[in-house]
C-alpha cells in the first residue's frame, strides 16, 4: 500500500468464464475489498456476452464501468471498432497486427487508470488465471508496470473444475426458459448462451475463431457474418497485392459459403474432436460433446491459450 493509502482494486471482464467466475469469487469471498468491475464493449459484442455482463451486474450488486466511458468524460470521445479501421487504412486487425485489442480495450484501460496513479494510488488489478492453466511471464494484463497484478484462482488453487463450480453455484440464468428445459445447455451451467457454439468471448468477427466457429457464427448470426463480410469489402479497397482478410491472406469469408465446404469444416471439427477424445481416453457416450467443444477447443486443434489470443478479449 502507498504511503497515502490510496488503492484502486479493479477486475476486468471479458464476457468469458473465467473473469466472470473471478468476479462471483470476489465478491463472496472478499467483500472487504471495494473492487472496481469494468467490461470495455467494443461495440462488435456477441448479443449472449451483453446480457451475461449484466447478469452478472445484477449479482455482484454494482455498476461494471466501462473505461472507455470514463475517459471520454474528460479528454476523449467514445471511439468504437470503425473509428479505429478507418484510422489503420482499412486494414482488418489480425494476429501478426492487433492493433483491436490494444487501441479498443488496453489502450481505455491505461488510460482511466492512469488518471489514479497520477492521484497517488497503488493500483491492483485481478485476473482469471486459473491454476490448471501453464503460466508464462509476460501476459498481456498491462504494460504499465505500476501496475500490481494478482490472480487469486492462483492463489487459491482455483482451476477449470472450481470455476465452473462457482458459476454453476451463483446460477446467473436460472429464470431462461433454456436453463430450464435443458439441464445440459451452457445456461443451466451458469453460462452464457455461446458457449453452445464458441469457445471464447470476444467480437462477433474475432480472427481468433476456428472455422467451425465461424460457420456457426453464420448459423446462428447471419447479420453479423455479413457485417464480417462488408469488412474485408472495405480492406480490398485501393489493393491488388494480395489482401489479409479476416481468416488470413487471400482467403476471404466467403471462401467458407458453400454448402460442401461447410459440411467437410463440420467433419473436419467432429474428426478432430474424436481424435482429442481418443488421446484422452474420454468415452464419447459418458460425455456431453458441447462440454468438450467448450473447454478444450485449443487442444481439440493443438493450440495454448488460442494460439495466442489474448486474456484481456477472452479470459
Ligand atoms: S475479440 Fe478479437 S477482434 Fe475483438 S478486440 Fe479482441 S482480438 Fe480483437
Amino acid at each position: 500500500m502507498t504511503a497515502n493509502g490510496k488503492q484502486l482494486h479493479v477486475l476486468g471482464l471479458s464476457g468469458g468464464k473465467d473473469s466472470a467466475a473471478l468476479a462471483i469469487y470476489m465478491r463472496d469471498k472478499h467483500p472487504e475489498i471495494d473492487m472496481t468491475y469494468y467490461f470495455t464493449d467494443t461495440g462488435k459484442e456477441l448479443p449472449e456476452v451483453i446480457e451475461f455482463v449484466n447478469r452478472l451486474e445484477g449479482y455482484i450488486g454494482k455498476k461494471i464501468i466501462d473505461p472507455y466511458e470514463e475517459i471520454s468524460r474528460s479528454n476523449r470521445e467514445k471511439k468504437d471498432f470503425d473509428y479505429w479501421l478507418k484510422q489503420h487504412n482499412n486494414f482488418l486487425p489480425s494476429p501478426q497486427s492487433r492493433w483491436c485489442t490494444i487501441q479498443m480495450k488496453l489502450v481505455p484501460f491505461e488510460k482511466w487508470v492512469q488518471s489514479y496513479l497520477d492521484d497517488g494510488y497503488e493500483v491492483i488489478t485481478y485476473v482469471g488465471i486459473r491454476s490448471d492453466e501453464p503460466y508464462r511471464e509476460g501476459y498481456q494484463v498491462t504494460a504499465n508496470k505500476k501496475i500490481k497484478v494478482r490472480m487469486p484462482f492462483r492463489e487459491d488453487s482455483i482451476d477449470l473444475q472450481g470455476v465452473k463450480e462457482i458459476l454453476q453455484q451463483a446460477d446467473l440464468f436460472s429464470d431462461t426458459e433454456e436453463a430450464k428445459s435443458n439441464p445440459n445447455s451452457a445456461q443451466a451451467k451458469g453460462l452464457p448462451g455461446y458457449y453452445e457454439w464458441r469457445s471464447r468471448s470476444g467480437c462477433t468477427f474475432c480472427f481468433y475463431q476456428r472455422k467451425i466457429e465461424w460457420v456457426r457464427l453464420k448459423e446462428r448470426y447471419p447479420e453479423a457474418f455479413e457485417e464480417a463480410k462488408r469488412y474485408e469489402k472495405t480492406a480490398e479497397d485501393g489493393r491488388d497485392d494480395g489482401v489479409f482478410y479476416w481468416l488470413g491472406k487471400d482467403t476471404p469469408l466467403s471462401s467458407l459459403e458453400a454448402p460442401e465446404r461447410v459440411e467437410q469444416i463440420k467433419k473436419e471439427h467432429q474428426r478432430k474432436k474424436e481424435r482429442f477424445l481418443k488421446r484422452k481416453r474420454i468415452n464419447v457416450l459418458q460425455v456431453n460433446t458441447l462440454d468438450i467443444d467448450r473447454d478444450h477447443m485449443d487442444e481439440i486443434y493443438d493450440q495454448q491459450e488460442g494460439g495466442g489470443a489474448c486474456i484481456t478479449c477472452y479470459k
